[in-house]
């Protein structure tokens, strides 16, 4: 048995634990508004906005002031933000970092560097950014920062995960979410297998509950307080291509409760799900399903969703001024929604919406 040294003081260990809890509050779940700039570029394009730093302050701004300061935090309990938006500020001259904590929700920020080759291995990859994480952690957590995200990813095939990209991904967020502990900010452990791929739902059921195993095993072996980390995993789908019947939310939602009750240990206070290119219903729909399951669910499940909050509003808006508030109506009623379904209360919409029923995915994605 090897000795060990005190890795958190009580005082610190408490303060994670109350963060951690207060994101994963009953029906509340996060904003994942933290889209690089080479990602905004394509959200930007698709509304035929330029890729300017200005426009991504005011699409931004558009996120953090719906409901005029008074809406946003009922469903909403964190922001992640990329570097750039973590000071950028309002019209007024307002930092985003304050008028998110005015409305009682807690800044994130995303500090990977991106997803990296791994040489030798068939496509898979890890995530960099670990040689100035100390002190870019100090700093965020200054500057108003109360949690972190980190994103790995996995991808399916016949050979792949390979062992190589399990023990890597699973080390480098052990090691991300010491750095964020040490520096008083709440991990959230991000190893999403991507959706791409022929899979069935049992083999996506597999492999997750192999990565989170992996993933718990490193935490422990760097001593990282789980209870003051949040786990961001994909839900359990079928693979984009697969071939046979898609499996119904109830499906979706028993073979992903299964998996992290294989793999999560109950002392992770919740489980912040990605949307992985799920439509916005579909993702509101799993979720619900997942927060019905019966049997053991000790962790709360709620929802860091990124396209799934936002693609109806960015739509809406088209970078037009006179689109502002019917494009935030939009995002508050998806928040919404997916309050409802992070407390298994969703039940439905009458599909008048198509844009919120459209398929998000795309191949490869990137963040
Ligand atoms: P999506 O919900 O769009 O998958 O993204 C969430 C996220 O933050 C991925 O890191």
């Amino acid at each position: 048995m090897a000795s060990y040294g005190v890795y958190l003081t009580k005082e610190k260990e408490d303060e994670l634990r109350s963060i951690a809890n207060a994101i994963v509050t009953p029906g509340k779940g996060i904003l994942a508004a933290d889209e690089s700039t080479g990602s905004m570029e394509k959200r930007l394009q698709s509304i035929g906005l330029e890729n300017t730093e200005e426009n991504r302050r005011k699409y931004r701004q558009l996120l953090f002031t719906a409901g005029e300061g008074q809406e946003l935090g009922k469903y909403i309990s964190g922001v992640i933000m990329f570097h750039e938006t973590f000071y950028q500020k309002t019209d007024d001259g307002k930092p985003f970092v304050e008028l998110l904590k005015e409305q009682g929700i807690i800044p994130g920020i995303k500090v990977d560097k991106g997803v990296v080759n791994l040489a030798g291995t068939v496509g898979e990859a890890t995530t960099q950014g670990l040689d100035d994480l100390n002190a870019r952690c100090a700093q965020y957590k200054k500057d108003g920062a109360q949690f972190a995200k980190w994103r790995c990813v996995h991808k399916i095939s016949t050979t792949t995960p390979s062992h190589c990209a399990l023990v890597e991904i699973a080390q480098v967020l052990a090691r991300y979410a010491s750095i964020c502990q040490q520096n008083g900010l709440v991990p959230i452990v991000e190893p999403e297998i991507l959706p791409d791929g022929e899979h069935d739902l049992a083999r996506g059921q597999k492999i997750t509950e192999t990565v989170l195993s992996y993933c718990y095993r490193a935490l422990n072996e760097h001593h990282v307080f789980l209870e003051g980390t949040l786990l961001k995993p994909n839900m359990v789908t079928a693979g984009q291509s697969y071939g046979g019947e898609r499996p119904s939310n109830e499906a979706i939602g028993l073979a992903t409760v299964t998996a992290l009750q294989r793999s999560v240990p109950s002392a992770v206070p919740g489980v912040v799900f990605l949307s992985g290119g799920q439509s916005e219903e579909d993702a509101s729909r799993n979720l619900n399903a997942i927060n019905n399951v019966n049997g053991k669910r000790p962790w709360a499940l709620t929802f860091s969703y990124g396209r799934a909050l936002q693609a109806s509003a960015l739509a809406k808006w088209a970078g037009k001024d006179e689109n502002v508030k019917d494009a935030q109506a939009v995002l508050l009623h998806r928040a919404q929604m997916n309050s409802l379904a992070s407390i298994g209360k969703y039940t439905g919409e009458d599909g008048s919406d198509s844009a919120a029923s459209q398929s998000l995915f795309v191949a490869n994605h990137a963040y």
